[in-house]
């Protein structure tokens, strides 16, 4: 049996929407990654023999932060090439983006965002080469138990509306023969077909699901509403009910995804989604920017979780998600940084922050967020939405995923005493203000440095790998991006936005 007691000048306990459980010279006791025990300091000290203890007055104690929509890279896409381009030419862009060995970078991330006190990550595997899907999925799993991260791991399916929001043979009927060809090829050469994405399914569940130490989730994840048949959503939802698993998926992400639902359905994405019987509390949807009053109420009715992206929205020109009208609903609103944060670093405290920012529009009615929303929303909404029940808050029987922020850069030289910890958590902390993760009860950084992961070895050998020339099919790939962003453009160019009516105002020309 391992033990450890962890304890901090302030406890967080537990975010509600107005309040935290907040403790002064609070601490935990943990045994093999259960937390046993919480309470004052002195009292936990009398009564464990706990085999270490971590901590000091200089450390505020939180609960591990959950980053609830992530795509594992490391390096960021604009490392890798991309501008902050449309979301639409972004992800045609990307397919020209240069390999990158997947162990490094998911390894990378991880060490990113733990460096920000992220413990449980959703990590959303995008697809590479259909033919080592399952290859990838290996590797990538076990770089985040290298890691020691726990993660809800959702491998995507897309099997149509790939090129752009329109069938993929029509598209590719309007283009020169030889570039529709080589697009062909890019598309079945890089999209698992649904039927075999069950199978692999399965087989990772049955591989991976059993973890005692309970850190891998595995989900289910339709890329999209649109990026798959009706069918294929009614038998995922089936998958979800005989594995008791989650789904996980982008939707509504931009302006043209609402339309193209439109479009299809006759209806919103999310009101098809209910008339097909696919929401409920098992559901969890990225970006949501575009969801409107009706599909809110759907959404809480159904207990569907919501996962907020700020920073990624912004970037990619998607929009602000209407997140204070969707708390007001009592939709379940997570945190996630989309492998996109603000400062390209990942830094979940960052993301708080803009989320914190971002949702004030001008009037003194009009809805804002709490301090203690944004830390609930970080911590336990994003263990609802993750499906890690068991982690989230600093309790009684909960795993011991906890992080220690260090004050001083929250308090010095003064904070007024006025002033909640998680205000100053969410107002003042940055990544580098963390000083010890503990995961399951293992601390993975203490001090500031990793404990078996060899972070500037992760770091060099990144930069050794990517020093090598593009190779002949890299080439290709790029050529193909480049013939082919002039159709895309030309395509969305033409789309009406319609009349819209924003839930936030920032300005008028009236
Ligand atoms: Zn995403």
């Amino acid at each position: 049996m391992s033990s450890s007691i962890l304890w901090g000048k302030y406890l967080v306990a537990r975010a509600y929407d107005d309040r935290s459980d907040i403790l002064s010279d609070g601490a935990l006791y943990q045994e093999d990654g259960t937390i046993v025990d919480v309470g004052p300091y002195s009292e936990l000290k009398a009564r464990y023999a706990a085999d270490e203890v971590i901590g000091g007055e200089q450390f505020v104690v939180i609960p591990g932060l959950v980053n609830a929509h992530h795509h594992g890279r490391g390096l960021t896409s604009f490392q890798m090439g991309s501008h902050d381009d449309p979301l639409e030419y972004w992800i045609t862009e990307g397919w020209g983006r240069r390999g990158v060995d997947l162990r490094l970078n998911t390894l990378y991330s991880c060490t990113k965002l733990i460096r920000s006190g992220v413990t449980t990550v959703m990590y959303n595997h995008p697809t590479g080469l259909a033919a080592r899907l399952k290859e990838e999925c290996e590797i990538a799993l076990k770089a985040f138990r290298e890691a020691g991260q726990r993660v809800a791991f959702s491998p995507y399916v897309r099997s149509q509306y790939r090129v752009v929001y329109e069938e993929d043979d029509r598209f590719l009927s309007r283009l020169p023969r030889d570039l529709a060809a080589r697009v062909k090829g890019f598309l079945d050469g890089g999209y698992i077909p649904e039927r075999e994405y069950l199978t692999l399914f399965e087989t990772l569940h049955r591989e991976h699901a059993k973890d005692p130490d309970h850190k891998v989730n595995l989900l289910l994840s339709p890329a999209n509403a649109h990026w798959c048949s009706d069918e294929t959503l009614r038998e995922l939802k089936r998958y979800a009910a005989r594995f008791k698993t989650g789904i996980h998926m982008h939707l509504v992400e931009s302006i043209y995804q609402k339309l193209i639902g439109l479009r299809l359905y006759g209806k919103t994405p999310v009101q098809h989604l209910n008339d097909l019987g696919f929401l409920g509390p098992e559901v969890s949807f990225a970006h949501g920017v575009w969801v409107n009053g009706e599909d809110m109420k759907l959404m809480a009715q159904n207990g569907v979780s919501f996962c907020h992206n700020p920073t990624s929205n912004l970037r990619l020109k998607s929009g602000i998600a209407p997140v204070a009208f969707l708390m007001q609903e009592g939709v379940n609103v997570a945190l996630g940084s989309d492998s996109s944060a603000i400062n390209e670093d990942e830094d979940m405290l960052q993301e708080m922050r803009l989320a914190h920012k971002l949702h004030r529009p001008p009037g003194v009615n009009s809805p804002s967020l709490t301090a203690d929303q944004v830390m609930k929303m970080a911590t336990v909404n994003g263990a609802t939405a993750t499906l890690f029940h068991d982690v989230g808050a600093l309790e009684k029987g909960k795993r011991a995923d906890a992080v220690l922020v260090r004050l001083q850069n929250l308090l010095e030289p003064y904070l007024d005493p006025s002033m909640s910890i998680v205000d100053a958590l969410v107002y003042r902390a940055r990544a580098l203000d963390v000083d010890t993760v503990v995961i399951n009860g293992h601390t993975v950084l203490k001090d500031g440095r990793f404990t078996h992961l060899d972070e500037q070895g992760i770091i060099q050998e990144l930069k050794r790998a990517l020093s090598r020339p593009l190779t002949q099919a890299e080439r290709e790939r790029l050529t193909l991006v480049q013939e082919l962003m002039p159709y895309v453009r030309r395509f969305y160019e033409s789309w009406d936005l319609g009349e819209l009516a924003p839930f936030y105002y920032y300005n008028s020309q009236r």
